[in-house]
């Protein structure tokens, strides 16, 4: 496999609670590099943008107010098989089925406040790194 870039959110509960050092940790000894990080705050209509293929389900009011309800770190990560590991190291959306050492079962609070987002495929990676960052702000 590769070196792969993967796109990530350190998401509002966890910038809330001071975690963005402890989640960049956890990144850092899964052996992926952050070439690309800053901290923002989402409008909701841009939270609404960048989740649209979630707006037919039930949570998407609710994931979408949460997203925009502090500020966030959106984040480019490289590595082997980054987009692999990164979701390894992310753990299961819920984090009472995430596995121990994750960054979910550790850090977060419910389904929906999660601490982490990660693409789950290249397209969507591709796509979710275009929407935040632009060439000059990738440091390779
Ligand atoms: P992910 O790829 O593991 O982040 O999971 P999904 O793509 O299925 O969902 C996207 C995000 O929507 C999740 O990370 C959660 O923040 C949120 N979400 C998913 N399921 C639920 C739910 O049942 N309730 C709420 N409130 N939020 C959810």
């Amino acid at each position: 496999m590769a070196i792969q870039r993967t796109f990530s959110i350190i998401k509002p509960d966890a910038t809330r609670r001071n975690l963005t050092g402890a989640i960049n940790a956890k990144f850092e000894a899964a052996g992926l590099r952050i070439v690309a990080q800053k901290r923002i705050q989402l409008t909701l209509a841009q939270a609404e943008a960048f989740y649209a293929v979630h707006s037919e389900r039930p949570f998407f009011g609710e994931l979408t107010e949460f997203m925009a309800s502090a500020p966030i770190v959106a984040q480019i990560l490289e590595g082997e098989d980054a987009i692999r590991k990164n979701r390894e190291v992310m753990g299961a959306t819920n984090p009472a089925e995430a596995e121990e050492g994750t960054i979910r079962k550790e850090f977060a609070l419910s389904i929906g406040e999660n601490s982490v987002h990660g693409s789950d495929a290249p397209e969507t990676a591709a796509v979710e790194m275009a929407f935040f960052f632009s060439g000059l702000e990738i440091a390779g």
